[in-house]
């Protein structure tokens, strides 16, 4: 019985999120309420276009000789994919009997080492090449004030992927005055440091390219007035998150 995806929509020549050139499915759905969003219309769970693994990777074989000749592949964002892993395993199940890599952007928000959710969770990581993981604040009280919600289940997801031996990339959003605070970076640097499978980390300067969405959907933007990090910031982040780790980064 094929399982239908909740789609917010799909962008066919990403080049942001993994390597190449790559489709990406953002799915529709989030747990967490990011003050940065730029997909707060991902937000709502249960809406979005219906659409099947199998009409999903029709659309995606017509983009495969650029993912080919740039190792590239298909990513899943979001919202937040991992709402819907039963159809995330059809689909990326279809891309790798194709040669296709595949890639899932998560935030983890819904993490959980329930039995329930381990055993989809394990199966969706056989078919899954690479883990883009975002990690919005190291701090659990500042991650509640940011995010809505607490991030002790999400640095235990970075746990779990690492005793896998699953490949991740680390993603944080530096938001200035949020979490560029060198206290918080030393912490994530920290913590990163005790992980065994971060193939890069990437910092994300914040910008406010989402203002519109939020307007548009009647949401008072809650970061108006932050300013985007300089380089000089990126740079200092970049090398407090990856002073500790065991291979370069
Ligand atoms: S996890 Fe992603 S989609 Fe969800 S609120 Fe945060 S930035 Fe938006």
């Amino acid at each position: 019985m094929t399982t239908y995806g909740n789609i917010h929509s799909v962008e066919t020549c990403g080049t942001v999120d993994g390597p190449g050139i790559r489709y990406i499915v953002f799915t529709q759905g989030c747990l967490l309420r990011c003050q940065y969003c730029h997909n707060a219309d991902t937000w709502s769970i249960g809406t979005g276009k219906q659409m099947s693994p199998e009409e999903i990777v029709k659309d995606i074989e017509l983009y495969k000789p650029f993912m080919d000749a740039s190792g590239g592949g298909v990513t899943v964002s979001g919202g937040e994919p991992l709402l819907q892993i039963p159809f995330i395993i059809e689909l990326f199940k279809l891309c790798k009997e194709r040669g296709i890599h595949t890639t899932i952007d998560s935030s983890a928000g819904c993490f959980s080492r329930s039995p329930e959710f381990l055993e989809q969770f394990d199966e969706l990581l056989e078919y899954t090449d690479l883990i883009l993981l975002d990690i919005k604040h190291i701090d659990s009280k500042r991650h509640i004030k940011l995010t809505g919600k607490p991030n002790e289940h999400i640095l235990d997801c970075a746990r779990y992927l690492s005793d896998k031996g699953q490949p991740v990339w680390i993603r944080h959003v530096l938001v200035p005055t949020v979490n560029d605070q060198d206290e918080y970076l030393e912490r994530m640097g920290q913590f990163l440091g005790t992980l065994n499978n971060i193939e890069k980390v990437e910092i994300l300067p914040y910008h406010q390219l989402g203002v519109y969405k939020w307007e548009t959907l009647g949401y008072k933007y809650p970061l108006a007035g932050i300013q985007s990090p300089s380089d000089e910031q990126v740079e200092h982040a970049y090398k407090m998150l990856t002073k500790y780790m065991k291979k370069p980064a």
